[in-house]
């Protein structure tokens, strides 16, 4: 990409301390250096850091940006994990962290009002404290914000049954390139006037504009929840099992699945698990209502997998429910004792497919001499694929890249999608092209002009 102001100049240096006084505005190599890269471990020095506290000061920035064509990354906490936060082109960092306080509930109109850098999970105590839920709840909610969730459009576990991040936002403030300051949606419940601008801008990736508002909705607080963790003796009898829970007419707000490797992995750590030592592939649901909906879901979750022969069932509730997850939480530091190093994906398959793209995935792995583990959302299709290696054994890091490329292939063959969750920044931006086709990318690149006709917005990611 050419005609990007090419680096920081003095007088463009002179305007961000202006902007953002005292330590809003680092441009130090070391204080730089923490906002090079995010979970993905991609990297890029930027060539300025901004922080923000008020959305004049971000609509001053993008004014500016607009005019000097600056390219533009918003970042929050940097848990990304496909690079969507790292400054590509160098230019401007825009940490979105001062951005935050208390979120205002309102337990009348059933939504919450808060700002990007507040952390969800603080955002979900303050709906709690008033007897009110936030449902979306990335496995990284304790340490990534609000604002990061609806740029990437989070999913999370409860999401079988909540739906993802973009099923609760009802309204954004964003602002554009240029400056605007676009208000959409509201607090309204429902909303059919005009094209749906909120939408769009969930998931934009900060592609777009940068959301320095957020309106969500709230539902009551469910009262318990239980788990129930059951092994199987091999995956097929998992999956089948899922299949009868949901015949059964139980809705749990989880349902993960664990394969062979996943559990050896787990297992290799040594510690007591609430598994039977025989189980070849595990499910895991949650269930949450009232005490007696919930109790009944359980028994009736229960007699619905009779038919399978679990090797073991586990409930959990109360105190004991934590230790249900304990496998589940484990997962992805017992995928080490298999190898040094992994490539960690998480594609997504119409849910009746699972079966397949797990054994495929398998075989592929096999096919390259190389180890893969599946688990995840179950209930969304979602699958964690994990090819493991050891980069420094010759010629396995490339054949894990390989393995990941087929992988990929594989999800959009059988009807899926490369990314359920993580989105696609720079890892996997070779393949957007691949999975959307040339007319829906000219079409995507077309809407983003509108808005950012400079492409100053977090340039050079695959959406
Ligand atoms: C241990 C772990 C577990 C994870 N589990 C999940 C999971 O279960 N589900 C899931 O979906 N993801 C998961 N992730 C990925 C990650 O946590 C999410 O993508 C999260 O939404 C990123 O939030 P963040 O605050 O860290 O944003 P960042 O990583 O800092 O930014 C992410 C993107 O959002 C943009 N952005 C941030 N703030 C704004 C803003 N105010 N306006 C416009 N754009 C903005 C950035 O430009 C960037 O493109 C996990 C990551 C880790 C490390």
């Amino acid at each position: 990409m050419t005609g990007y102001a090419a680096s920081l100049t003095p007088a463009h240096e002179a305007f961000l301390n202006d902007l953002f006084p005292g330590d809003g505005c680092v441009l130090t190599r070391e204080g730089m250096n923490a906002f090079a890269t995010d979970a993905s471990q991609e990297r890029a020095m930027p060539w300025a850091v901004v922080r923000p506290e008020s959305r004049e000061q971000v609509a001053e920035l993008l004014r500016w940006a607009h005019g000097e064509r600056m390219p533009i990354y918003g970042r929050a906490r940097g848990t990304g994990r496909v690079g969507n936060a790292v400054p590509s082109l160098g230019g401007v960092v825009v940490s979105m962290l001062r951005m935050a306080g208390e979120p205002v509930v309102d337990a009348d109109d059933f939504v919450a009002v808060v700002r990007p850098g507040v952390v969800t999970a603080d955002l979900q105590a303050a709906c709690a404290a008033k007897g009110l839920f936030y449902p979306p709840d990335p496995a990284s909610v304790r340490i990534s914000t609000i604002g990061g969730n609806v740029a990437t459009c989070a999913g999370g576990l409860r999401a079988v049954k909540y739906g993802v991040t973009r099923d609760w936002v009802l309204g954004l403030e964003t602002v554009l390139p240029g400056g605007r300051v676009l208000r959409s949606g509201g607090r309204s419940h429902k909303d059919v006037v005009g094209l749906d601008l909120t939408r769009l801008m969930v998931g934009s990736n900060g592609r777009l504009g940068l959301i320095t508002e957020i309106i969500v909705k709230l539902i009551p607080l469910p009262e318990t929840s239980a788990s129930v963790l059951v092994g199987f003796a091999d995956l097929r009898a998992a999956l089948d099992g899922a299949r009868a829970v949901f015949r059964a007419g139980v809705l749990p707000a989880a349902c993960e699945f664990m394969d062979r490797v996943t559990l050896e992995a787990v297992r290799l750590g040594g510690e007591a698990i609430p598994l039977a030592a025989s189980a070849q592939a595990a499910l895991l649901f949650k269930l949450d209502g009232t005490q007696e909906g919930v109790d009944a879901e359980v028994r009736h979750l229960v007699k619905a997998l009779g038919p399978l022969d679990p090797v073991s069932v586990e409930v959990g509730r109360g105190e004991d429910e934590g230790a249900v997850w304990t496998v589940r939480r484990g997962i992805s530091p017992a995928a080490f004792r298999i190898a040094p190093d992994k490539l960690a994906e998480d594609i997504s398959v119409p849910r009746g497919r699972v079966a397949e793209a797990v054994e495929r995935a398998h075989e592929i792995g096999r096919g390259r001499g190389l180890i893969v583990l599946c688990f995840g959302h179950l209930g969304d299709g979602n699958i964690h694929v994990n090819v493991m290696y050891d980069g420094s054994a010759a010629g396995e890091a490339a054949a894990a890249a390989g393995a990941k490329d087929e992988i990929f292939r594989l999800a959009v063959a059988l009807g899926g999608t490369i990314s359920g969750e993580h989105g696609t920044g720079l890892t996997k931006a070779s393949f957007v092209a691949e999975q959307l086709g040339r007319d829906a990318m000219g079409l995507m690149d077309d809407v983003r002009r509108v808005f950012d006709p400079r492409g100053i917005m977090n340039p050079g990611k695959g959406w």
